[in-house]
């Protein structure tokens, strides 16, 4: 959150000005977070094509699993633009991969809709988590970090029963982190990396969500985050995509099962987002130049894009919504 302005440089918040917006917004504050808020304050109209930063990116690469803080541009997790309606209060949510990304924008947004928050992630994740702790905290809810690796069966149990000690329950369980290794051909994928994908993005889930579900009363909801590569799969993401695709059927035939409970379950499919999985071997360095550039709007997503869409999947309102998965691509891509 050091340089929370360089989201959007002044050029692109110029070049993203509409006529309108641009006449209400007065120099020389275009660009700064003050402006911002403004516009957010009195409703204006925001064009999705330059909200935010535009491709190229700089290539940039870091090691697994990666820091948000590290990134350039820094991502956008909905830190200062996130406002909460008490859609959620009261209700206790454990996210896995909560220190970054994805994960990150909806621990935020459920903290200020009213959830107390669980969070997981890997231990050298740590600079990125204290900063997601604290912003919960900020928020007036509880906030516990529990760091581990999701691919030990047996911490899966000790988080969910940790969460559960620590929030007096649970009933907002979402499956978010994943791990994505790109690789030319399948000749390249050692078994090491493809047993990586395999228990991140699949095993995990199934460990995780047989030790929660003895705990999740009527009216709980599951999300996973699943992806556009599940529909679509790219030639460079051979076994990342299966899994996708197997957190889609993990969504569908689990909301089957747990309909007649009252649970539902539902999934997240995201096209291009601006996330440290992506810069940490999840995409090639030619790539990440034009990351989301192909899409309709030109762009790639911000995690703070898709935090409302896990609020909704989440909240009561949504009662009649099982089995489903949402997509956030940018205009690309499916469902
Ligand atoms: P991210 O790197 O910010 O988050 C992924 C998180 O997964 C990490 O922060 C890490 O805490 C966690 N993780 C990985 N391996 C782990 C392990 N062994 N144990 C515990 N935690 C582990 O990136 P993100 O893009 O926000 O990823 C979140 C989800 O979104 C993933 O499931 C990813 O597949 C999915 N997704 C991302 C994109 C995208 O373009 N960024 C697109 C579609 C789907
Ligand atoms: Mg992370």
């Amino acid at each position: 959150m050091k340089k929370e302005n360089s989201i959007m440089s002044r050029r692109q918040a110029l070049k993203g000005m509409g006529t309108t917006v641009a006449t209400l917004v007065v120099a020389p504050a275009i660009g700064t977070e003050a402006n911002v808020s403004t516009n957010r304050n009195i409703n204006v109209l925001e064009n999705p094509v330059d909200k935010y930063p535009q491709p190229p990116y700089p290539k940039q690469k870091q090691p697994h699993p990666g820091l948000a803080s590290k990134m350039d541009p820094l991502p956008d997790h909905g830190e200062k633009s996130y406002k909460g309606s008490g859609r959620l209060t009261g209700r206790k949510a454990l996210i896995t991969g909560g220190d970054s990304g994805i994960g990150r924008a909806a621990a935020i947004a459920y903290a200020r809709e009213g959830a107390d928050v669980v969070i997981n992630y890997l231990p050298a994740e740590e600079p990125d988590a204290k900063e997601v702790i604290a912003l919960i905290k900020e928020a007036g809810r509880k906030a516990v970090a529990v760091p581990g690796d999701i691919t030990d069966k047996n911490f899966c149990k000790e988080l969910v029963e940790r969460t559960v000690a620590e929030l007096g329950g649970l009933d907002l369980l979402v499956n978010n982190a994943g791990y994505q290794k790109s690789n030319p051909s399948i000749l390249d994928i050692s078994d090491d990396s493809f047993d990586a994908t395999m228990k991140t993005n699949i095993y995990a889930l199934f460990w995780i969500t047989k030790a929660a579900l003895p705990h999740l009363p009527a009216g709980s909801s599951i999300i996973a985050t699943a992806s556009v590569q599940a529909y679509d799969p790219g030639e460079n993401l051979f076994d990342y995509a299966q899994t996708k695709a197997a957190n889609v059927a993990y969504v569908k035939s689990l909301a089957k099962q747990l309909g007649p409970k009252g649970i539902r379950v539902n999934g997240v499919a995201p096209g291009p987002v601006w996330t440290a999985l992506q810069v940490c071997g999840g995409q090639e360095q030619d790539k990440l130049e034009n990351f989301g550039g192909d899409s309709p709007l030109q762009r790639a997503g911000q995690p703070a894009e898709l935090a409302s869409i896990f609020v909704q999947l989440a909240d009561n309102g949504a009662s009649f919504s099982t089995g489903q998965i949402y997509g956030a691509a940018g205009g690309g891509g499916h469902p």
